[in-house]
């Protein structure tokens, strides 16, 4: 039995004002109550982090970005950094979803954003996982390492309590097509396995990405190397994303 603390996320992606977003953690807090049997964070819009964060202010829910820059400031029109993350009480970024990567994050990004944001005193979950076409070519494995490696290249041992990683199968991603818990706990096996070239992976949460739900949640973070989930639709309604967190317990 893991002594891995379960952690289940929501991306927001881009739904929720921050008045939207303060009466959707009021709601959420009472649901989660004081001592829930997992971690719990959201992960609002950039525009709502700090009525989130002020909303949930006093609960065990955290907040986290949905991706931070690499630089501390600077010509970057858009951007925003870890020190703003952090300014608004958000305690975690995002990194490398593959959404971001969708609009042009780059390898190379991706591995500088995961340095500076641990730097900061950021929490990071970063994001992986292949394309269908991936998948179907048998090419996973190889997919998943390649991005994996790249992503902790400036990362030592040291850092393991700053890193999370998310599993997600791209072709799982709102389309309500989830991994099978045998696929999932494989790929998080496989996470886990190549992140131990640089942290402790016994020490690692892997978490599962793609069209988690109340029906599947349960199944899912029960595989032994998914130690909870990174929810994107389900996580929008606090009763759905609070049935997700009931199920990691
Ligand atoms: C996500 O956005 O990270 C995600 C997993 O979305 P969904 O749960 O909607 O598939």
């Amino acid at each position: 039995m893991s002594t891995r603390r379960p952690l289940v996320a929501g991306n927001w992606k881009m739904h929720k004002t921050g008045p939207e977003a303060r009466e959707f953690c009021t709601a959420l807090a009472g649901l989660v109550g004081d001592a829930p049997a997992a971690d719990v964070a959201v992960c609002p819009p950039y525009t709502a982090l700090e009525a989130s964060a002020e909303a949930l202010a006093g609960s065990p829910i955290a907040v986290y970005a949905q991706n931070v820059h690499e630089n501390e400031k600077g010509a970057h029109t858009g951007d925003i950094s870890s020190a703003m993350i952090l300014a608004t009480g958000a305690q975690g970024a995002l990194v490398g979803h593959s959404e971001r990567r969708a609009e042009g994050d780059t390898d190379g990004q991706i591995a500088l954003r995961v340095r500076n944001a641990i730097d900061a005193g950021l929490l990071v979950v970063l994001c992986c996982g292949e394309s269908l076409d991936t998948r179907k070519a048998g090419e996973t494995e190889a997919w998943v390492t390649r991005q994996i490696r790249s992503a902790l290249e400036h990362v030592t041992a040291s850092d393991i309590t700053s890193l999370v990683i998310a599993y997600e199968p791209i072709w799982a991603i709102g389309t309500g097509e989830t991994a099978s818990p045998v696929q999932a706990q494989e790929a998080c096996a496989i996470v886990r396995r190549v992140a131990a070239e640089t942290v402790d992976g016994e020490a690692l949460r892997v978490l599962y990405g793609g069209s988690v739900s109340p029906a599947n949640a349960a199944e899912l973070m029960a595989q032994p190397d998914v130690d909870g989930a990174l929810v994107g639709g389900a996580s929008l309604e606090p009763e759905s994303f609070a049935a997700i967190v009931a199920a990691a317990g």
